[in-house]
């Protein structure tokens, strides 16, 4: 059986656990996807019980996803564009690679002609916290010629903004606490939990006086996956911008994890579609 595993604190209701469950099943393999809750202070422990267990590796969510690159012998270069690990793949010899699959999965769920349309335009990134980072080197790689974070906390931001002019000379990135002109930006994206199911459901993290003005071929993507229909993604339709939610992003990030513990490239359709049952 091939075992794999999600560490995070709190976890909560993850998704992950029903998605990888889906593409193992998807690819006729017999295997497993752990939740396991870790506090800060138990997660060099709980790698070590995985190596010795023989698991293939592991998703990271937060609080790990910056601690944990200390534990690695090899990463990608987009984890350090990023600042962030989010899959671990454990070699046989026990040794760790770590990978950030959050820009893919962002990636890919903009249908690839919208993704051609935003060479040398401008974007927008509400907040600045790990998916922000993510979705700002995804954004680069898309070629946009500009990004502008809206915080609401500039020095928390800087951090962002010095890892983004250190990294990316050509991509002119900027940090804003308000919005002078809405129609200057061919993507807006939510990397707030504004709007989330629980104490920010309904919450908009943009107001929609400004989201109004907005050009109609501007794409609204909100990272936000629980509602599937945000209060953002419903104004946002409503002003007739083309928009996307944020499950597509969390599946296909998923599934290039899956590919990469197993090697086997599991079936998005069955996965979303089991994420779906479970939402
Ligand atoms: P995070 O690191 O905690 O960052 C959250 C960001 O939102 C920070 O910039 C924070 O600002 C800002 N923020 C929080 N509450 C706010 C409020 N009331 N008003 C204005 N700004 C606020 O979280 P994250 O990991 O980046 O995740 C952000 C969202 O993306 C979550 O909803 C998460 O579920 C979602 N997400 C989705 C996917 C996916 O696959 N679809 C992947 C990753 C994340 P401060 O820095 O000032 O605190």
């Amino acid at each position: 059986m091939i075992k794999t595993a999600l560490l995070g604190h709190p976890l909560g209701h993850s998704l992950s656990g029903v998605i990888h469950t889906a593409a193992f099943k998807s690819v006729n393999l017999d295997g497993k996807y752990e939740l396991i809750d870790v506090a800060p202070n138990k997660l060099d422990e709980t790698i070590e019980r995985l190596k010795k267990e023989g698991f293939a590796g592991f998703n990271v969510t937060i609080p790990h996803k910056v601690e944990v690159k200390g534990r690695l012998q090899l990463w990608d270069m987009l984890v350090d564009y990023a600042g962030a690990t989010n899959c671990v793949k454990i070699k046989p010899d026990g040794a760790m690679y770590g990978y950030n699959t959050d820009i893919y999965g962002f990636t890919e769920a903009i249908p690839v002609e919208k993704r051609d349309n935003l060479v040398g335009k401008k974007a927008l990134v509400l907040g600045n916290g790990g998916a922000a980072r993510a979705v700002a080197v995804a954004l680069v790689m898309m070629k946009v010629g500009n990004i502008d974070f809206l915080v609401r906390n500039l020095e928390k931001a800087s951090a962002l903004h010095e890892l983004m002019q250190n990294n990316f000379k050509n991509t002119c990135c900027q940090l804003i606490q308000t919005v002078a002109d809405i129609s200057q930006y061919s993507i807006i994206v939510n990397a707030t939990p504004l709007g989330m199911f629980g104490e920010n459901v309904g919450k908009m993290p943009l107001a929609a006086s400004i989201l109004e003005k907005a050009n109609k071929d501007t794409i609204a993507y909100d990272l936000v996956y629980n509602p599937l229909e945000t209060a953002f993604l419903k104004t946002s339709k409503e002003f007739g911008l083309y928009t996307i939610g944020g499950l597509d992003m969390l599946v296909y990030q998923a599934q290039k994890a899956f590919k990469i513990f197993t090697g086997k490239q599991p079936d998005f359709e069955k996965m979303k579609e089991a994420a779906l049952k479970f939402l």
